[in-house]
């Protein structure tokens, strides 16, 4: 049957409220209640709304819509809601009366506009932390309060670390719009990793000599090579690095970088043996504008984006990202690279 072939679930209701048809997307749409077939709608389980909607579409002999919520049990103990909009109209014109049903899963839809709406609301809120305290600092300058050249110095060198943290929120959330919208064109060169990490440590001097940790590059002596855009995974990198440097002021850090080659994928790592991400924290770190809780103080100088950035910028390039960590002994970033 022709029905059988749309992804839209489709029901026909006749008068009495029992269902003469349904096609096979219904059963695939909500496999846990597949509706029966010559059984009234109002007598199935997780068809309350629907059958509602029916009853609206017949009284008012008018189309209907409707956005439907119907919760699943995905596991033994996880349940998964699933958002649908359903369309009823009356049947006019047939002898059966009662009223047909269009019902498409719009669960992604929803998800992705939950996520955008969250991305401006924290986006919003990380920008106007440091936007209100240069803006005090300003008001403070136009008083003529501060009468010292050392004093007017600290004040002009708080409203540029918040400026630059500023740009670097604004910068971070270009560089995710980019990767996320699918036209980060990746501008593909086949280059040495070890040469981009070198190049990373090279940039991050500063922070390595505030922190001395050892740190081991463990790449294959000849080629290690990777065809991809330099520019990301020089963020990739530096994210990571930067990361295990920021978080571990403590005395004793070892950080590695590895890769390991074979025919179909390389293997990078990013490891370090400082504090680690409690086992509560992992799945959201790739969040975006997530820090763990034990950082939410103004000294903070991260934006909660650089994994996220790292997760999207390494998918980008067909791969995967995990992370294994056991605070303490190892924290390590592994990410799966196809060749
Ligand atoms: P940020 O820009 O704040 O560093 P990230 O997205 O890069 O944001 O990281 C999210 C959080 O994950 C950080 O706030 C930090 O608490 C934690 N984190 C990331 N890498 C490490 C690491 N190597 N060791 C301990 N904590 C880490």
């Amino acid at each position: 049957m022709l029905l059988d072939e749309v992804p839209q679930g489709i029901l026909v209701i006749d008068a009495a409220g029992i269902v003469n048809y349904a096609n096979l997307a219904m059963s695939v749409l909500f496999p846990e209640h597949s509706v029966r077939l010559h059984a009234r709608l109002a007598d199935q389980a997780g068809m309350e709304d629907i059958t509602a909607l029916v009853r609206d579409a017949v009284q008012g002999q008018q189309r209907v819509r409707s956005e439907v919520r119907v919760v699943f049990q995905a596991g033994r103990n996880t349940v998964e809601e699933r958002v649908y909009v359903a369309v009823a109209a009356p049947l006019i014109d047939m002898p059966v009366g009662g009223a047909w049903v269009m019902v498409e899963d719009v669960t992604e839809r929803a998800l992705t506009e939950q996520i955008r709406k969250d991305f401006v609301t924290n986006a919003s809120h990380e920008l106007r932390t440091p936007l209100s305290l240069i803006h005090g600092y300003i008001e403070t300058l136009k008083s003529g309060m501060i009468k010292s050249t050392a004093s007017l110095h600290r004040c002009l060198e708080v409203m540029e670390k918040h400026s630059k943290r500023m740009m670097r929120i604004i910068e971070d959330m270009l560089t995710i719009s980019r990767l996320e919208s699918g036209d980060a064109q990746l501008r593909r060169e086949t280059f040495l990793v070890r040469g981009c990490v070198e190049d990373v440590l090279e940039h991050l001097t500063p922070l390595i000599e505030a922190r001395h940790p050892e740190i081991v590059v463990n790449f294959p002596a000849t080629n290690g090579k990777l065809e991809g855009d330099r520019f990301y995974w020089d963020q990739i990198f530096t994210n990571l690095i930067e990361n295990a440097l920021k978080e571990n002021p403590n005395p004793g850090l070892r950080i590695t970088i590895s890769g390991v080659w074979s025919p179909e994928e390389c293997i990078l790592t990013v490891a370090d043996n400082g504090i680690g991400i409690a086992a509560e924290d992992v799945p959201f770190v790739f969040k975006r504008f997530f820090r763990c809780a034990k950082h939410h103080s103004q000294e903070t100088k991260g934006t909660g984006l650089g994994l996220s950035i790292v997760k999207r910028a390494v998918e980008a390039h067909g791969g995967t990202i995990e992370l294994h960590s056991l605070p303490g002994v190892e924290t390590a970033f592994v990410m799966r690279v196809p060749l």
